[in-house]
């Protein structure tokens, strides 16, 4: 999920998009400074403690936008955006605040008694129940900034090792509540709230911030045992002392967890090599209502059907993910890349899919579309090919050779390349530079569009090189009308990741519209990009997950029989069908 940085071209504009970035930059926390949830933070995932020097900081989740509450930039310079926004793009914007927290009205929770014994575990406070709500989805972030809690949970369970997570699977059975596994919220397919018709007798949240430890580190295999709820800069910080880093950087790392990568198939900010998740799990802990099922470590098997894989893209309808064995490697010590300038698009495309098809396996292989440049303010309106390389080993001589395959396809280099050596410890500052500087804005900047009654969203999907050019065409075919009737709007295409059969190109719309019509073109406009997705014959998601927003595209892409298997694993791990009902498939 990124939204670009909303680039422009006149150094007035520069001055402001700088002033709301620093707004909302800071106060920034480094990654190493962060610490489990203790008891007196105990607010359920939205609040985390955080020493900053000598100082013990405490800081709060929006309760409804990405990120942390205090990077909401203020009055002024929101509207200075605003401002900036309608004289350089003829965006009509018009900045509203959020619902206060305090404004918001939650229905009784339908929960009467919790057992005694989980009284330590679940809470029915109204701001625990409200934090666990939503997901960070562009409607659910709308109807939140709204105000609208309607499916909030009606308990919260923080539960602080397996058995505790047994126990509450074993109390919503008996009480017939349906139950959500719930990591960091960051989910953008409605995977974390169930629908009106999916509540049953209440629900109940499970949510993961009190599993965050490392239980072991086995230094001789590279791998680590840790628990499910720790987000990306807990499992730097676990691995650090160890001088082991996991290396799966997704966009929303500083939130997500453990557990909801593995469940999600979450995949990692590389375009190439080791990205997936499903690269890292050597083995998996997870708490289902019938029993706990842990597979065994193994570098490799071949014996029959992978039971990491049952687990791996599960989202919550299995059972809870309570740990993970995880292959974790050093720092590379060597960076090169370069960014590769194209007159023409397609001349880009084609330049990836030699690099993809080369056997050089460039650690990023990211192609950006002239628009997609200008969100993110690289290139000079041109289509831009950055290619990098991270290594142990030297990376000059492979860039090198990727640069003169790709400047066979018309590419020119004007900013020449980078090549870097590292210690561990400027690699680390690297690391932690990296994804700040090219993630970290621009899910606060979709938040911000949002509040001023804007459509800001993503989509991605995989499609093979053979299927690109036609669907590619076919989804600004399905956008134009809807984008001319609404009074404009922006579709710009990237490739996160490239396959040696295919890429997966991932598109931003930023579009009209106004407060109160918001979720209703938004939902226009996704509509019409999936069915065109599943009109070629393209993934309805190559790494966002189904949940339950893509649920109609994907009940169309797997096989029915799939379905119906899928089903009969269903029921042996949850007989009575409680594991977050309606996502994934509906059990017979
Ligand atoms: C700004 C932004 C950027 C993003 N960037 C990326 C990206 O780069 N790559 C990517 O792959 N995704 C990305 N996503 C999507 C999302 O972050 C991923 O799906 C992520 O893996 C979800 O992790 P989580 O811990 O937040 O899970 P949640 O959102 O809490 O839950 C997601 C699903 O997993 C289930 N679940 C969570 N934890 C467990 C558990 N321990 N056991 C069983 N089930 C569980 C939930 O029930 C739900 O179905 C992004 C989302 C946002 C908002």
């Amino acid at each position: 999920m990124t939204i670009g940085r909303m680039a422009g071209t006149g150094d007035g504009e520069a001055q402001v998009i700088a002033d709301v970035r620093q707004a909302v930059n800071l106060p920034r926390r480094e990654a190493s400074s962060l610490h489990l949830p203790t008891a007196a933070t105990r607010l359920g995932p939205s609040v985390e403690s955080t020493t900053r020097g000598p100082i013990l900081m405490t800081r709060t989740r929006s309760h409804w936008g990405w990120g942390w509450a205090d990077r909401w930039p203020d009055d002024a310079a929101r509207a200075a955006f605003a401002e900036m926004l309608s004289a350089m793009r003829g965006l009509r914007c018009e900045p509203r605040p959020p619902v206060e927290l305090e404004a918001i009205v939650l229905r009784p929770s339908a929960v009467r008694a919790v057992p005694p014994e989980l009284a330590d575990v679940v809470s029915t406070a109204r701001e625990v129940r409200l934090n666990a709500t939503w997901g960070r989805s562009f409607s659910e972030i709308v109807r939140a900034f709204m105000g609208d809690f309607a499916p909030a949970p009606d308990a919260v369970a923080s539960p602080r090792n397996a058995d505790e997570v047994a126990a509450v699977l074993r109390w919503a059975e008996a009480a017939g509540l349906a139950a959500i596994p719930r990591g960091g919220g960051t989910s953008v397919t409605h995977g974390v709230t169930a629908r009106p018709e999916e509540r049953r007798a209440g629900v109940v949240v499970i949510e993961m911030s009190r599993m965050a430890r490392l239980i072991e580190v086995d230094t001789v295999s590279r791998a680590a045992h840790i628990e499910g709820g720790a987000t990306g800069p807990r499992v730097q910080e676990l691995l650090g002392p160890h001088e082991l880093c996991l290396r799966h950087y997704p966009q929303s790392w500083e939130f997500a967890t453990l557990g909801g990568w593995i469940v999600t198939r979450a995949g990692g900010h590389y375009a190439t090599g080791r990205t997936h998740i499903d690269d890292f799990v050597e083995s998996v802990t997870m708490v289902a209502p019938t029993g706990t099922m842990t597979t065994r470590r193994l570098p490799a098997s071949g014996a029959g059907p992978d039971a990491n894989r049952l687990v791996l893209g599960s989202e919550g309808t299995l059972g809870v993910v309570t740990s993970a064995w995880i292959r974790v490697q050093t720092r590379p010590r060597y960076r090169s890349n370069i960014s590769i300038l194209f007159s023409e698009f397609g001349s880009a495309v084609a330049a990836a899919r030699a690099l993809a098809q080369s056997n050089l396996f460039p650690t990023n292989c990211r192609v950006l579309d002239p628009g997609e440049a200008a969100l993110n303010q690289v290139g000079d309106g041109r289509a831009v090919l950055i290619v990098a390389f991270e290594d142990d080993l030297p990376t000059r001589d492979r860039l090198e050779a990727a640069t003169a395959l790709a400047m066979q396809y018309g590419g020119v280099a004007p900013s020449g390349a980078r090549h870097r050596e590292s210690t561990h410890e400027a690699a680390a500052n690297d690391a932690g530079a990296q994804w700040k500087d090219a993630f970290f804005d621009g899910p606060y900047l979709q938040s911000l569009l949002v509040s001023f009654g804007l459509v800001a969203d993503t989509f991605e999907t995989a499609c093979t090189w053979s299927q690109f050019e036609a669907l590619h065409a076919a989804l600004h075919a399905a956008v134009a009308p809807i984008f001319a009737e609404l009074g404009g709007g922006e579709l710009t295409c990237r490739f996160t990741h490239v396959y040696a059969d295919g890429p997966a190109p991932y598109y931003t719309f930023v579009c009209q519209s106004s407060h109160g019509r918001q979720l209703d073109d938004h939902a226009r406009i996704k509509r019409a990009v999936s069915d065109v997705l599943s009109a070629h014959g393209a993934t309805i998601t190559h790494h966002h997950a189904v949940g339950r927003l893509h649920r109609p595209w994907y009940d169309i892409e797997r096989p029915p029989l799939f379905a119906t298997a899928y089903n009969a694993v269903r029921a042996t791990f949850d007989p009575a069908g409680i594991m977050n009902p309606g996502v994934l498939t509906d059990p017979e």
